[in-house]
């Protein structure tokens, strides 16, 4: 099956998919579609967001979905509000030319009361976050009588956010007629323990593993000292012209540096972290996606939602701690059968964590050289013919008559004037300018560096001071600081157990959340080698007590205290 014509879709979807562009179905996609259309097993599939799963599972779906019928049908759960719209917008364009066909999107941080209303409307559809979907089900607003198809989407997600007990609560609320499909990027204890007792027999497939690494992408590595970072990347942006690329930092507060940099240096970009309300990251996303900008710095968690395919570029402003971040963050290009580039920027005490990412992906990142002014001058002066020989529509009308005579110039001449117009700016910085010492890596161990200590320090510093929010920006408004409302409370986990402040967030929230309860303030989060401190609104002191020793992180049980 190497076109979407040779399946048995119907000429709605294929007319549909034909429109988006897709010609052929990706690899996850010709092992689910002729599965889905003709088999009655639960399904576990291995796969990672990017594959196109997501049209794997609704078009055979929408193909045999019973359009006559106004009951829900399909259940899609995913961990996020940001996955959950976009899965919800794929469902519809998939279903466009399928009139009666409703789809509907519910998920927390938004009016309940609104999402209510708009199953009157009575969806076949539902894409869902867990705990909205519970709270929907408690209020009676969702009717799961008719469920045929349940799709837990990255299924390893959810339950890394604690969401396993909604997941087994939905799972026993729907029809035990229905078939599952787990998606997950990764298949632990917990994944497998809920496809154990929830899915029958089911048929496996996989595409490619965790570690699978695109061949379509050139992994560069560029060192710099950290004084010398933001120029490396100026020069990095300026001799790759004409790019469309996510700038990955590892904090919040790195982001929004490197984001302000840029802008102050004139380029169209902008900064998407967890400090940012949810209305400014909608905004920067779209500006992002309509190509207002086209550098986008973010750090890793915010960037999850973005579904961007056409990145012409990855820049790792900073390495991730963990090498399947360094995949999962590089696999954002050379998608849709484009080739990609990604380049990281790398300290010269930054050898051993290169290596690591070397050995655990086995990717091959080869050294480039910061590019010397001369070098950008070049490689913008072919970005301009790139863009001079790209196919283009014409924008204005243009009246011959405009031009003059210009016989006393050669061609040569001509294309240099044009080009010094063009190229001015750039041109004048680079002029006077040094090119940057180059820069080895240092044989010396990297993690207990002093500079790298004092780096972490200061980021870790300057987080706190604007009080630690969510990065999924649940929690908005002002940077609190650590008050006599709240109480400290000592956590049995910490970072050997793999915790991320985004867990405890979740984890609190979990702990604090309840029927028409208003949600906790969170406060610091600190979280050490072999356990954590948290901050939560007095208030909540008994749920947090009483609730988090009866729920698990990756299968390891949990244990709060009021700390002295
Ligand atoms: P997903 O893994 O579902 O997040 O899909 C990744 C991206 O690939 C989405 O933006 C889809 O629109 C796109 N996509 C999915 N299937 C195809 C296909 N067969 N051909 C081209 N693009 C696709």
């Amino acid at each position: 099956m190497n076109l979407f014509t040779e399946t048995n879709l119907s000429p709605d979807i294929l007319k549909a998919v034909g429109e988006l562009g897709y010609e052929s179905p990706t690899e996850i996609q010709k092992q689910t579609i002729p599965f889905i259309l003709s088999d009655i097993r639960d399904l576990i599939a291995l796969a990672q967001t990017g594959t196109g799963k997501t049209a794997a599972f609704s078009l055979p779906i929408l193909d045999m979905i019973d359009d006559t019928s106004r009951k829900i049908q399909f259940l899609v759960l995913c961990p996020t509000r940001e996955l959950c719209l976009q899965i919800a917008k794929d469902i519809k364009n998939y279903s466009k030319y399928m009139q009666n066909i409703k789809t509907t999107a519910v998920y927390g941080g938004s009016s309940i009361m609104e999402q209510i209303r708009s199953l009157k409307d009575k969806p076949q559809i539902i894409v869902g976050t867990p705990g909205r979907v519970i709270d929907l089900i408690n209020r009676k607003a969702l009717d799961f009588s008719a469920i045929h198809w349940l799709v837990l989407d990255e299924a390893d997600e959810m339950l890394s956010m604690g969401f396993k007990d909604e997941l087994e609560t939905i799972l026993s609320e729907t029809p035990e007629t229905k078939q599952t499909f787990l998606f997950s990027a990764t298949m632990n204890k917990e994944v497998e323990r809920i496809s154990k007792n929830y899915l029958t027999k089911p048929h496996r497939i996989s595409v490619g593993s965790i570690n699978e690494v695109k061949k379509n992408i050139k992994h560069e590595y560029y060192v710099a000292g950290y004084r010398q970072k933001k120029e490396a990347l100026k020069r990095l942006i300026d001799s790759n012209p004409n790019q469309y690329s996510i700038i990955f930092c590892r904090t919040r507060m790195e982001t929004q540096e490197v984001a302000d940099f840029l802008m102050q240096n004139g380029y169209a970009a902008d900064a998407l972290h967890g400090d940012l309300s949810q209305a400014q990251r909608d905004t920067v996303m779209k500006k992002f996606r309509l190509k207002n900008i086209d550098i986008l710095v973010a750090t890793d968690v915010a960037a999850r939602g973005l579904d961007v395919n056409s990145l012409t570029h990855v820049i790792h402003f900073s390495l991730p701690d963990d090498p399947e971040v360094f995949v999962h963050r590089s696999g954002r290009t050379g998608r849709a059968g484009k080739d990609g580039i990604s380049m990281a920027l790398i300290k010269p005490e930054e050898s051993r964590k290169l290596k690591q990412i070397k050995s655990a992906t086995k990717i091959e990142i080869i050294e480039g050289k910061i590019p010397t002014g001369e070098a950008v001058i070049k490689a913008q002066v072919g970005g301009v013919f790139e863009n001079l020989f790209a196919e283009h529509e014409d924008y204005f009308e243009f009246d011959d008559a405009l031009i003059p005579d210009l016989s006393a110039f050669t061609k040569e001449e001509l294309v240099h004037r044009l080009l010094q117009v063009q190229l001015k700016e750039l041109a004048v910085y680079y002029k006077d300018r040094h090119d940057l010492l180059e820069q080895k890596l240092s044989s010396r161990d990297d993690d207990g560096s002093r500079r790298d200590r004092r780096d972490r320090d200061r980021d870790r510093g300057r987080d706190r001071d604007r009080g630690d929010r969510g990065e999924r920006g649940e929690r908005t408004g002002k940077p609190r600081r650590r008050n006599e409302n709240m109480v400290r409370f000592f956590f049995n986990l910490g970072k050997k157990d793999q915790l991320k402040k985004l867990d405890v967030l979740e984890i609190i929230n979990k702990a604090t959340s309840g029927k028409g309860k208003k949600r906790a303030e969170i406060g610091d989060i600190e979280i050490l080698e072999k356990f954590s401190f948290f901050e939560v609104e007095k208030t909540f002191k008994d749920n947090v007590l009483s609730n988090i020793p009866s729920m698990k992180f990756k299968g390891k049980d949990m244990r709060a205290e009021v700390a002295n």
